[in-house]
């Protein structure tokens, strides 16, 4: 199948609002007999949901938490971008657009970016007017921060709290529609395959998490908005429960998958402690606009540090290493998350690292402190005020920016981090790669729509701080409701679908069957020690730096991985009752194909380009010596890959990117 991204055509500033003059609707009374399944009601299903009831259709919303409230959104800390241009800095949806294409490294495709920027407004006037406390200024104003990459203030936040804010404002529009009866929430129901009826996609077959009972729904399109795959890894800052499951099980009913290989690691989280741990912890990268990011200078210092022997507020001045500031004047701590995790590992590599394990590095804010400590002392016309009254009245303003933020970390290391510089490392945090979608959104297959995290879209190889939020919310509040409906427009005469047929009869059988495998198997090892495994073989070799060998190799063992754990594994329990192991089961099944997936498209691309950097691509001279070498002559392609039976056997097919309205230049921070 040849790839059409339909995106429209005419210059870029008008093809979104040509498109939706052109296209076809569904009237009213139509709409009340089309059903609609979303599942996932994280931002974007959850924002899509209520949009797509408030428009009239009939929503079926389905979540494995036992509230939409759960989702993995709410754990969003920074914020969420728009080109509002409040700061009077020179923002602007070109700008936006600019710097998100810039920012994943020129391997997104246009046209969705610049309807990204340009809805990017519209989500910030709809959440202010659903009650999202978004942070004000003195003045009342809705407050801007900045986020690394850009620089411009166009972050808008509340507190370190924006997902659970954002999520708040889309479960409020849900319960709107649940309480009138335009969406039916399925709780604690996994989705477990879809549902194809003469190549269009027309339900799903779910488990309900509680009694185990398999059920079958059906609807005129399926809307995935499942979240993305980071815990393919084992370790990531993603809620233990986020999973490829919908994603996967679509794509090997021919939704292509696309990129990969595109992760993003994150600069700023708490390091690992040791081998038993099950999860990250991310320390929003806000705090990069006030903490200075060093290691010590000297390798002796590094070593007493490792062993416990020195302190990091005993180092002096002269001997820390400010080495984001060094290699990158312009942008300083604010480099983009790719650019700032992989500079972080090269000191750790070189032995720089500053705790125990030797992967730390230092975030401090003593400076953040004494700044605004004097800057107080001024505005409250105190004279000569002591050391520690400018640090008392510096910490009140830390506290008030990143409060919540300071106390996790405490909470987590048992350190003050208001005395002792935080410690920080990179940790796998977000999937650019996903579903590959075109313009209105859809997959490969028919009536099937894949929006936020789980698709691929809008983020090419990295994605800025805050740009998750936005693409979610975008999909779900401003896009989708519109693409959905051209679809539907030919479904007005279909009728209902009914569940009694051969198609559900199939899917259902394949889901029962495997459930027994697993509930049958006379394994001898956990699920856990399956994922484990496969997230070392994941960040040693397919991690922050990647070459051909390693994924050679990272194929290879996840295959053999795979093939232990269908032999070996154990799944207590029964099949018909709540079962967290089985749950898990079929989740680390899925990553385990993935995973190798993963490897093969990260090996085929033989460039590095935005979280993806190959050793073989690596600049030789001049002032970018040892930064990452991107290849435009033969790799401006999205990869989308056709499920052909085995991970391995997957066929690629190539989405050429073209840049009409933006120059591709070497991304330069210096
Ligand atoms: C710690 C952290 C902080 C972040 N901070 C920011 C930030 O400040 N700004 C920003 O822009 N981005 C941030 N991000 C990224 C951003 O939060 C996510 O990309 C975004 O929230 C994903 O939203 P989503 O709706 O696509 O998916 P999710 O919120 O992950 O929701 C997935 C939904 O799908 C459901 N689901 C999954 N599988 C199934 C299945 N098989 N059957 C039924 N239901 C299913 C789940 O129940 C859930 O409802 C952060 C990410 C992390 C990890």
């Amino acid at each position: 199948m040849s790839l059409n991204s339909k995106v429209p055509k005419g210059p870029i500033k008008d093809k979104w609002t040509t498109y939706k003059d052109k296209i076809d609707l569904v009237n009213p009374a139509n709409k009340r007999n089309i059903d609609i399944i979303v599942v996932g009601t994280g931002l974007a299903g959850g924002s899509a949901a209520a949009t797509l009831a408030e428009l009239g259709y009939n929503v079926k919303a389905f979540a494995y938490q036992d509230s939409p409230r759960r989702a993995h959104s709410i754990a969003a800390q920074g914020g969420i971008n728009a080109s509002k241009n409040y700061m009077g800095d020179g923002d602007s949806n070109y700008r936006l657009f600019y710097d998100t294409v810039k920012g994943g490294d020129y391997r997104s495709r246009e046209a969705n970016v610049y309807r990204l920027a340009e809805v990017s407004s519209n989500i910030i006037d709809q959440c202010v007017a659903q009650g999202v406390p978004f942070a004000r200024d003195y003045g009342g104003l809705l407050d801007n921060r900045s986020f690394g990459g850009v620089l411009v203030s166009r972050t808008f936040y509340a507190k370190g709290q924006t997902g659970q804010q954002l999520l708040l404002g889309a479960y409020s529009a849900m319960n709107r529609q649940i309480a009138r009866g335009k969406i039916e929430m399925y709780n604690r129901h996994e989705m477990l395959d879809v549902v194809k009826v003469d190549g269009k996609a027309r339900g799903i077959i779910a488990r309900n998490l509680i009694t185990g009972e398999i059920e079958r729904h059906s609807a005129h399109a399926v809307v995935i908005a499942t979240g993305g795959y980071g815990n393919v890894y084992f370790l990531s800052t993603n809620a233990m429960g986020s999973n490829a499951t919908a994603a996967w099980k679509i794509h090997k009913k021919g939704a292509y998958f696309a990129n990969p290989c595109f992760t993003q690691i994150h600069p700023t989280c708490i390091p690992r402690s040791g081998d038993y741990q099950s999860k990250l912890t991310l320390m929003s990268e806000s705090l990069r606009n006030d903490g200075r990011i060093w290691v010590p200078k000297n390798l002796e210092d590094a070593k007493a540090i490792q062993q416990g022997n020195l302190k990091p507020t005993e180092i002096a001045e002269e001997n820390r290493d400010y080495y984001l500031e060094r290699r990158y004047p312009a942008f300083g701590n604010l480099v983009p998350r790719d650019v700032a995790s992989r500079a972080a590992k090269e000191r750790c590599d070189a032995g720089y690292g500053v705790n125990a394990t030797g992967e730390a590095v230092y975030l401090d804010f003593a400076f953040a402190i004494e700044r605004y400590g004097k800057e107080q002392a001024k505005i409250h016309s105190i004279e000569n005020a002591s050391a520690e009254k400018i640090t008392e009245l510096g910490v009140n303003i830390i506290k008030e920016k990143y409060g919540n933020l300071f106390q996790m970390y405490e909470k987590i290391i048992d350190e003050n981090p208001y005395i002792t510089p935080m410690m920080i490392y990179p940790a796998t945090h977000y999937t650019m790669g996903g579903i590959w979608v075109d313009y209105n959104l859809m997959t490969t297959v028919e009536g099937l729509y894949c929006i936020g995290e789980a698709n691929f879209s809008d983020h090419g190889a990295n994605r800025l701080g805050a740009s998750a939020l936005m693409q979610g919310l975008a999909d779900g509040y401003f896009v989708l409701p519109y693409t959905i409906g051209d679809y539907l427009s030919d479904d007005i005469r279909t009728g209902g679908i009914k569940t009694d047929t051969k198609e559900f009869d199939e899917a259902e059988k394949e889901v029962k069957e495997r459930i027994d495998f697993f509930i049958n198997n006379k394994g001898s090892k956990s699920v856990d020690h399956f994922h484990k495994k496969l997230g070392k073989v994941m960040w040693d070799k397919v991690g922050m730096a990647r070459n051909e060998k390693a994924l050679k190799e990272a194929m290879a063992e996840i295959k053999a991985i795979r093939e232990e754990f269908w032999k070996e594994v154990k799944v207590p329990g029964k099949a018909d009752e709540m079962n967290l192991e089985l749950e898990k089961a079929g989740r680390v099944a899925d990553f385990l194909e993935l995973g190798e997936l993963f490897a093969k498209d990260a090996l085929q691309r033989n460039e590095s380009c935005g979280g993806h950097f190959r050793e073989e691509s690596v600049e030789q001279e001049g002032l970018q010596k040892g930064e990452a070498k991107r290849n435009d002559k033969d790799y401006a392609y999205v990869a989308a890959w056709e499920y052909k039976g085995e991970p391995g056997d997957a066929v690629m097919h190539k989405e050429e990117l073209e840049f009409k309205d933006i120059e591709l230049k070497q991304r330069s921070y210096k």
